[in-house]
């Protein structure tokens, strides 16, 4: 038995993620040294990218983050009982009559329309803070630019306990898209108009980009081990580690097929191997034919269709290979990066759809 009561070092399911929270705790610290006037906060939504907030978050706070954004409100309990002192913020605005659910555990929403701004104030009568999201270039939420000019002097600032203005870059992960400077220079504009409040722009990619960095930063996947420079090296360390055991291999004949639908056919003589992990957890189907597996270092490619809870591997030339073998779909070679350009996807979808099934192996 392991540590956490499993039957073995897979687990019952013959998979296991391994998320390194020493590394998550270094990202963080990382990210935190390029802005040091600035208040380095975190973007644990969607259960952490995929890693589990229970663990991502506490491990947070123990490096020194305050201050956490999540999507919803169900996520934003979630973070709430796992880090009870801290500060978190809400992203995707006020439902209609939710405000009373949000005040209770301490949550501040992040407001993104003049309607939700009122309805914040009446409850919150300057008590209960909330940020303010200006749309300067999404055209998917928050205030428009003019709307949030107008608010300059306007009582409801106070009334609704704005305490932080905040917008989202659009390309921030291409520094050459001239979006992010028109965008740099409309948020400096809003927040010349609305003195006295913080204010926050920079995701992961935005971090790295000048007069971008303000007072809170809001990384989210760089944090994960992400590439926030993508086409330059990694600044970060990978968190995220997946791998899984072989369960049988076989020998086939030229000419043999395999998976769903015999998309694959053996060109000549090849040992297959069966790992025991598929769409159903998070392994995109768009990787049939296209992904790898590195059994011993070895690429091995993935062949044929993934299926709901298996895939195939060409182990031909990885002498590695054989039952009980550790073979590795994320980690090493195989970042997160690499997995969603192999998938036709970004490396955010392969972390946020990492599935429920597997073990989650704490280290670090
Ligand atoms: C998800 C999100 C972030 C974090 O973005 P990353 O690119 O993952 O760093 C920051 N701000 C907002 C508003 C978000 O929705």
């Amino acid at each position: 038995m392991t540590g956490d009561g499993h039957p073995g070092p897979e687990g019952p399911h013959g998979a296991r993620l391994t998320v390194d929270l020493g590394a998550l705790a270094a990202n963080w610290g990382r990210l935190a040294a390029r802005a040091p006037g600035a208040e380095c906060g975190a973007v644990i939504k969607a259960d952490g990218y995929g890693c589990g907030i229970r663990r991502v978050g506490p491990a947070l706070w123990t490096a020194g983050c305050r201050t956490f954004f999540v999507a919803h409100l169900s996520e934003g309990l979630a973070a709430r009982a796992a880090l009870p002192e801290a500060t978190i913020y809400v992203l995707n605005g006020l439902p209609p009559g939710a405000a009373g659910a949000y005040a209770a555990p301490r949550l501040r929403p992040v407001l993104c329309s003049l309607e939700e701004l009122s309805e914040w104030a009446a409850l919150s009568r300057g008590r209960h803070p909330a940020a303010l999201h200006v749309d300067t270039g999404m055209n998917r939420l928050g205030l428009s630019v003019p709307e949030a000019l107008a608010l300059g002097g306007d009582p409801r600032i106070a009334g609704a306990g704005i305490d932080l203005v905040m917008s989202h870059f659009v390309s921030a992960e291409r520094p050459e898209d001239p979006v992010n400077a028109r965008q740099i220079a409309d948020f400096a504009t809003i927040r010349a108009a609305l003195p006295g409040l913080r204010g926050s722009l920079a995701n992961s990619s935005g971090i790295f980009l000048d007069g971008a960095r303000h007072d809170l930063l809001r990384p989210g996947y760089a944090l994960f081990g992400g590439n926030p420079t993508p086409g330059r090296d990694n600044p970060m360390r990978p968190v995220v580690r997946l791998r899984a055991r072989i369960v049988q291999t076989r020998q086939v004949e030229a000419g043999t097929s395999a998976g769903y639908n015999g998309l694959w056919t053996a060109p000549g003589p090849r040992r297959l191997a069966t790992l025991s992990l598929g769409y159903a957890d998070g392994l995109p189907r768009a990787l049939s034919g296209r992904g790898h597996a590195l059994v011993g270092g070895v690429p091995c490619p993935i062949l044929g269709l993934v299926s709901m809870d298996l895939i195939i591997l060409d182990v031909t030339g990885a002498p590695a290979a054989r039952r009980g073998a550790d073979a590795v779909l994320i980690g090493d070679a195989l970042d997160i990066d690499a997995v969603g350009r192999a998938a036709g996807t970004i490396g955010y979808e392969i972390l946020t759809r990492l599935g429920s099934r597997y073990v989650r192996d704490y280290v670090g």
